[in-house]
């Protein structure tokens, strides 16, 4: 495929999509901070990026997605201390979870999730590799990138250097040369976790984690590398720095990632979520009320560049529209398809998806298929567009369950009789052969005081329980 156009940050423009080598794709996304259960926030990366290498492996022969872990950080190390529960324990428990959550938002997961602590020497080695090129210093145990080193500083970002240290106001560390510096490695004291190094016991610096994992499971330039909006700077710039550093590369920050690719963030109810606001919603307790498909949907909803407002409206237009592509599904329940043999996905789809991830445009035509579906009467018609359906819902990881489950159809909760609704329907069709429309309209009356929502459909009359 030679349209797939991807917006790229560090060109400010949508690019036609040139692999560095198309026979092997490589992308990248930054991972969690095991620490804490992972908020909504958390997902949309990790969804964006689900799609993107869903999409990538559809159209590839090969591809490599990697999503790390960091294990090591100092908000690990506070809460371990706060929680006095030992750090590897309390990593291994919020990485289960996270995964997890994951799992229930259909997240495939990556090829390689590498943890930062198994990654120390690769880190060194790129610290030295600095060193040796004049781009990082020794200070007070500290290691500390030069960013007045590296002429390609702020292209990322798009952040002058002079304006961001005029502007600073945090207060410089004496062991800093410029303002602007950041850490590589720094060292440990008391119950601080370490490792030996050539500048002393001590430990890495967040951003080189990622520059060592991205480079020691993909090698470098790699194709795409993926993450939330607020990681543009200093996170994703500071790796740019460090690993174009370690080779000295100056001019072509595409010596480390070519396309760089971010999602924007979540608000909630137009606000950012935030502790101070007490406004955190974590997938954990949305699972609790919504289906993973459904916070899937809601997050999928709007193109990767926008911001969502998550709300429990939004979550409710989510829920509404996999209703219908749902019960499109449901009025085709008699005709079997072999999924082995589905083809690919309508052209329309595919372009839409090439289109810089339109998923607007993609739930747009998957929306006339399920249209399509519903009214065609022809039953090849309906198998040709039921396949077009269940292929693209495959390709972006939604409609994985039983409609008639999905939609609660004749199904009750425990406390509604099934057979006295079965026979308040009979009734009402024996009504309605004879005409008598209004005792039929009583019985569907009756049926909705009993929290039974009825539709007839050409197979007969379905029913599901309406939750108060
Ligand atoms: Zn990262």
């Amino acid at each position: 495929m030679d349209n797939f156009r991807i917006y790229n940050t560090l060109t400010g423009k949508k690019e036609i999509f040139k692999p560095v080598n198309e026979n092997h794709i490589r992308i990248y996304t930054c991972g969690p901070t095991v620490y804490n259960y992972a908020h909504i926030g958390n997902a949309r990366p990790a969804i964006v990026s689900d799609l993107l290498v869903r999409f990538l492996k559809a159209i590839y022969p090969k591809v490599t997605y990697v999503s790390n872990i960091t294990d090591i950080d100092d908000k690990i190390i506070d809460a371990s201390e706060k929680l006095n529960i030992p750090i590897d324990e309390l990593t291994t428990k919020y990485k289960n979870i996270y995964n997890e959550d994951m799992m229930s938002l259909n997240v495939i997961p990556p090829d390689f999730q590498p943890h930062a602590t198994d990654h120390i020497p690769e880190m060194i080695e790129i610290i030295k590799k600095n060193i040796r090129n004049n781009k990082a210093y020794v200070s007070s145990g500290h290691v500390l990138f030069d960013v007045k080193s590296y002429p390609s500083y702020g292209l990322l970002s798009g952040r002058n250097q002079d304006d961001q240290l005029a502007g600073s106001r945090v207060e410089v560390a004496s062991y800093k040369k410029n303002p602007g510096d950041f850490v590589l490695w720094k060292p440990s004291t008391g119950t601080q976790p370490g490792w030996d190094s050539p500048w002393g016991y001590g430990r890495p610096g967040w951003h080189l984690e990622c520059s060592a994992m991205s480079e020691k499971s993909l090698g470098i330039p790699f194709d795409i590398h993926g993450g939330g909006m607020d990681l543009i700077f200093p996170h994703h710039e500071n790796e740019i720095a460090q690993s174009c550093g370690s080779c000295n590369e100056n001019a072509n920050p595409k010596a480390y990632v070519k396309y760089w690719l971010h999602n924007s963030l979540l608000n909630m109810d137009g606000e950012k979520m935030s502790k101070s606001l007490n406004n955190i919603l974590y997938i954990r307790d949305l699972l609790k009320d919504y289906d993973g498909e459904v916070l899937r949907m809601t997050l999928l909803s709007a193109h990767y560049r926008q911001p969502i407002n998550f709300n429990s409206e939004s979550l409710i237009n989510a829920k509404n529209i996999l209703d219908k592509f749902y019960r499109a599904l449901l009025s085709s329940k008699n005709i079997k398809i072999n999924m082995k043999k589905i083809e690919f996905p309508p052209i329309e789809v595919i372009d839409a998806l090439a289109d810089d991830l339109n998923t607007s445009k993609v739930f747009a035509e998957v929306n006339k298929i399920a249209k399509k579906l519903i009214t065609s009467k022809d039953k090849n018609q309906k198998k040709k567009y039921k396949e077009q359906l269940l292929s693209v819902s495959h390709l972006i990881g939604i409609l994985r369950k039983d409609p008639e489950e999905w939609l609660g159809i004749n199904k009750v909760d425990s406390d509604i009789d099934s057979d006295l609704i079965e026979g308040l329907i009979k009734e009402r069709e024996l009504a309605r052969i004879d005409k008598n429309y209004t005792e039929a309209d009583e019985i569907r009356s009756k049926l909705a005081n009993l929290g039974v929502e009825i539709e007839d459909t050409p197979d007969g009359t379905i029913w599901k329980s309406i939750k108060k």
